[in-house]
């Protein structure tokens, strides 16, 4: 049995590679088709199929989700660390993942007299990162985040846009613990899925517990499975979360807990997961000393909030439909003076905002003003600022909200002040 996806790994999804939901007479947004138009990434044949590279725009919007996962980590109570994209074979092989695993890695690279590969997946990394020092049970939990590259060998045939690529940048955080410590993890790592959620405008569709099924591609022993998994459903009961059983949906060396939501065509798919993994602190012999001064093993929960960003950015694209809220928005304000004598006065006021650490473009009088507005309606910015001879005379902006709302002489200190709020509290809404 092949066991074809990780703990922390987004199930792949079944949307045709190259199919294009607007082209075949659909109205549904399509994150491949918003991409183009909106230049957030790219794909480039030189460089390979599921390989895309995040334009200008599209980084923007990663970075931001990636300080959300850095300020999400810490309030967690995580340390981050970084840990290197490849290692020698031997370490995955220890891990079970050469196994159970290596179809859908790279072949080796042969360096001298060793073999390395990219990896697939961190948790063996921070297994070593904890085995480091030696720990006490008065140290645990001990919560490792990394948000960092892991490679699938996928072939070309099924890559497409964000979705489906060959090289993903997962939000992961390893949790070492005493076995009376996982329904608290647990909930810590519930409370910030619910969290990132709200945030995010995401709903939860459902909770699905992923079980061993019955074949022989697992980890270990059935009685360890079995207290694993009675573990994570007496955490979800004990949240009040109601959840779905999904026998034969786990990872390889662990039952999981997988957060599904669903996209604007209806497809369900997985973005947080949580597993509850024995396999991995044996494998790798870790241990704590506890109160009786003797030698324990702890628990290790694999922990994957944001998902991979590839997954989360083609999510977010569809969820908003390109129109992202002003903390996400590639370009939060574009000033726009009417004429060539208003250019000054727009520069000015775009100076202020771009101070003020809003991501702004002032806008050359090249066209009529009516078709540069268009432009901006289709780039979906969240606010133009229009500067023609009243407002220049009057130091202030007309005001062009991307929901259709005009509000004529905003002064310029008013709406830095503003969209910088609505921004700094990462808001759904565009406010005024
Ligand atoms: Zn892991």
């Amino acid at each position: 049995m092949r066991i074809n996806h990780l703990p922390t790994d987004p199930a792949p999804d079944d949307r045709p590679a190259g199919g294009d939901p607007a082209a075949a007479g659909h109205d549904l947004p399509d994150h491949r088709r918003l991409g183009r138009e909106l230049k957030l990434f790219a794909t480039e044949p030189l460089v390979g199929a599921g390989l895309p590279l995040w334009l200008p725009d599209g980084a923007v919007i990663r970075a931001e989700l990636e300080k959300l996962a850095a300020e999400e980590a810490i309030r967690g109570g995580c340390q981050r660390v970084f840990t290197p994209v490849l290692a020698k074979r031997a370490l995955f092989e220890r891990s079970g993942h050469w196994d159970k695993f290596s179809d859908d890695m790279f072949p080796p690279m042969r360096v001298g007299e060793e073999e390395f590969v990219l990896r697939p997946a961190n948790c063996p990394h921070h297994a070593l990162v904890y085995a480091s020092e030696q720990r006490s049970y008065r140290d645990l939990p001990v919560r490792l985040a990394e948000l960092g590259a892991m490679f699938r060998s996928e072939l070309s045939g099924v890559l497409g846009g964000l979705s489906r690529v060959r090289q993903i940048n997962l939000d992961d955080t390893h949790v070492f613990c005493a076995p009376d410590q996982v329904p608290g993890e647990i909930g810590r790592a519930a409370a910030s899925v619910q969290r990132c959620y709200r945030l995010l405008g995401i709903e939860v569709a459902r909770y699905r517990l992923s079980r061993r099924g019955s074949g022989d591609g697992y980890l270990g022993h059935r009685d360890v499975w079995a207290a694993a998994e009675r573990h994570l459903a007496e955490a979800l009961a004990d949240l009040g979360i109601e959840f779905e059983d999904a026998p034969g949906e786990a990872a390889f060396y662990g039952p999981k807990i997988d957060v599904q939501v669903v996209d604007p065509a209806g497809r369900e798919e997985t973005l947080s997961t949580v597993q509850l993994d024995f396999n991995q602190p044996e494998r790798f012999g870790l241990w704590f000393t506890g109160p009786d001064g003797g030698r324990h093993r702890p628990v290790m929960i694999h922990r994957g909030v944001l998902s991979a960003m590839e997954r989360l950015v083609a999510f977010l694209i569809e969820r908003y439909d390109g129109a992202f809220p002003p903390w996400l928005a590639p370009v939060q304000l574009v000033v726009m003076p009417v004429g060539e004598q208003h250019a000054g006065r727009a520069r000015e006021a775009a100076g202020r905002a771009a101070d003020a650490g809003l991501r702004t473009e002032c806008d050359p009088p090249d066209a009529t003003l009516g078709t540069r507005i268009r432009r901006a309606r289709d780039r979906k910015i969240p606010y133009v600022a229009v500067i023609g001879d009243r407002e220049d005379a009057a130091g202030r902006v007309a005001l062009r909200l991307r929901d259709g709302r005009r509000l004529d002489g905003v002064g310029v200190e008013r709406l830095v002040e503003e969209v910088s709020r609505q921004v700094a509290s990462r808001s759904a809404g565009l406010g005024f």
